[in-house]
């Protein structure tokens, strides 16, 4: 029996299961990838996220998960009127495949059992425990007597659990050699309605240009993704040479007063899981944010005897208090450079 399984070794994962066996709990992460996996991302850290590393995992993100430029100089958008805003801000440009392996490799270092090739099926809740069902080399089953669920938007343990109705955005983007007059140590996001449904940005790693939109109804990808690219073409003279590799992902659509659910029982859900994202996709520090608050709450609860569950999700949504307002502050500022946001202004 483990004190807590955790499921996904995402950046919300990896966050709980540090905390948790770092204080002696008894935890097993599970991962449906082998580590490094892959994960659609910007890769950009921003401030806030830098200091969560330090503060969750005692230093700073190592350069081999960095990619250049390394350093982030801030985010650049363009509102639907086409006015630019600057925020120039500290940050950093990583690679998410080897940023969350050496999280999860952190994570293991203080005792948490890192099972990665290994993928969730369901949590099924008993008198004392929840039975989670896993696909390994062979199907079998752990005990745990709490669950944290953050396998993230493309999770489907949750599905099982909570069946109201899933709403996300679909993000493209295409790595590319080429050239563009922009500078590449800023994140450009463009909010004009005429180049996504959502955002469209711009950003480098490595020496790829990537270019990325989002949408709504996926029928219309490919249309605001030529129109985008002509765009940035016009305005920013790139010059596309060669395409790489494309990605297609999804986001939560995350709606007005940013809803977020915590959990199912004895599964706390946390990280996108639970609908935890900041506004521009910006979500690794809201991810480790909830994941340790989910931790912190665990710690705050007798795990021995019978578990006062009203006490627990107390627990955690004070934890998240701040982070929720946090979103619904960055939501609002976000909706006043767009008239596609502003709907979802609280
Ligand atoms: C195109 C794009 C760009 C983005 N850019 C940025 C950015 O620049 N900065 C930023 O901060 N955020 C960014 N985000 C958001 C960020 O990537 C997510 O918010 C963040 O990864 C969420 O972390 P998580 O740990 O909750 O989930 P994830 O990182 O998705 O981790 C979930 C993990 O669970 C695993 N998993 C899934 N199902 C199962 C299962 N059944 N069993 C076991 N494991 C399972 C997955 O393999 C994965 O490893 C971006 C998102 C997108 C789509």
């Amino acid at each position: 029996m483990f004190d807590v399984i955790i499921i996904g070794a995402g950046p919300t994962g990896c966050t709980a299961a540090r905390e948790l066996a770092c204080n002696g709990y008894k935890v097993l992460l599970i991962e449906k990838f082998k580590m490094p996996r892959n994960k659609s991302c910007s890769g950009i850290l921003i401030k806030k996220s830098m200091n969560l590393v330090r503060q969750y995992f005692g230093e700073d993100a190592p350069d081999f998960t960095m990619c250049a430029p390394t350093d982030n100089r801030g985010m650049i958008f363009t509102s639907d009127k086409g006015h630019e805003y600057r925020f120039e801000q500290e940050g950093l440009n990583i690679w998410r495949s080897s940023f969350d392996y050496w999280l999860a490799t952190k994570a293991a270092e203080t005792g948490a059992e890192l099972r990665d090739g290994t993928t969730a099926l369901s949590c099924e809740e008993q008198e004392n425990y929840v039975l989670v069902n896993l696909k390994g080399t062979s199907f079998y089953s752990e005990k745990a007597k709490i669950v944290i669920l953050c396998d993230g938007v493309v999770g489907s343990v949750k599905r099982k659990l909570v069946h109201a109705p899933q709403r996300y955005i679909t993000t493209y983007q295409t790595f590319n050699k080429g050239s563009i007059d922009l500078d590449h140590h800023y994140f450009y996001a463009y909010l004009q309605p005429h180049l996504s449904e959502y955002d469209a940005w711009f950003n480098v790693k490595d020496g790829y240009l990537i270019f990325g939109v989002s949408v709504k109804d996926t029928s219309k990808l490919e249309n605001y993704y030529s129109e985008f690219i002509a765009y940035m073409g016009k305005h920013h003279n790139a010059k596309i040479e060669k395409q790489e590799k494309t990605e297609k992902w999804l986001m939560p659509h995350i709606m007005s007063g940013c809803p977020i659910e915590y959990g199912n029982g004895k599964v706390l859900f946390a990280g996108e899981t639970a609908g935890f994202l900041n506004p521009m996709g910006e979500g690794i520090s809201a991810g480790m944010e909830s994941g340790y608050a989910a931790a912190k709450a665990i710690e705050e609860i007798d795990l021995n005897s019978d578990i006062d569950m009203v006490e627990l999700y107390t627990f955690y949504q004070n934890n998240t208090f701040a982070l929720k307002n946090y979103m619904e502050r960055q939501w609002n500022f976000v909706a006043n450079m767009s008239e596609t946001f502003n709907y979802m202004k609280l």
